[in-house]
């Protein structure tokens, strides 16, 4: 019989900034739509500072979860990948969205996790105020210091707002980043395995 071994971790939230102040931030919307000569007082726009301020507040609180990790009792010794896991995201320097897939894998050790829960690490890290190279290095770390594996890779596709409707305008221009630590570093053959087949 399989020992059934678990191990589990709540993952929360790890920010230097401060507690949400909900009705300094409804203050702050109505302020900035009335500098950029809105009439926050018409019809149109009376709840408008409620509801930017609630969408944000979900978008940068992540969920807290627990990382569930088993013992890999049949010494499993090959690469687990789970491919274009959706995210979305804000991006820290212009405050828009950026949204695109996450393909995150590792090659394991004595341990296994839940599938499900990688694409929980990728759903925590993205509500954040976020650049997309700081979000694949922090999913990246968190299965290392969860999960201790022979080696991690993390490869992300994302469209920028800030890029495709404002600036340069490059509509449908996706940004990619790839990081693969551990063993999986300078292994082409097993990277592959994190690109579409
Ligand atoms: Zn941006």
């Amino acid at each position: 019989m399989m020992s059934t071994m678990v191990q589990t971790g709540a993952l929360h939230a790890v920010t230097d900034d401060g507690p949400i102040d909900r009705d300094r931030a409804m203050t702050a919307v109505a302020d900035l739509l009335s500098a950029l000569g809105r009439d926050v007082a018409s019809e149109d726009l009376a709840d408008t500072p409620r509801r930017v301020v609630d969408g944000f507040i979900e978008m940068l609180t992540p969920r807290p979860f627990t990382m569930t990790t088993f013992a890999n009792d049949a010494a499993y010794d090959e690469v687990v990948v789970v491919r274009d896991i959706a995210f979305a995201s804000i991006c820290r320097h212009h405050l828009l969205p950026f949204r695109g897939t996450a393909t995150v894998g590792y090659l394991p050790g004595t341990r296994l996790v839940g599938l499900s829960k990688l694409a929980r690490i990728v759903a925590f890290h993205a509500r954040d105020l976020q650049v997309q190279e700081d979000l694949t290095a922090q999913i990246a770390r968190t299965l290392e210091d969860e999960l201790a594996p022979r080696g991690v890779g993390v490869v992300i596709e994302a469209e920028h707002l800030c890029m495709s409707i404002r600036g340069v305008q490059a509509a449908g221009a996706t940004t990619a980043t790839a990081l693969f630590r551990g063993e999986l570093a300078g292994d082409a053959v097993r990277q592959a395995r994190f690109r579409p087949v």
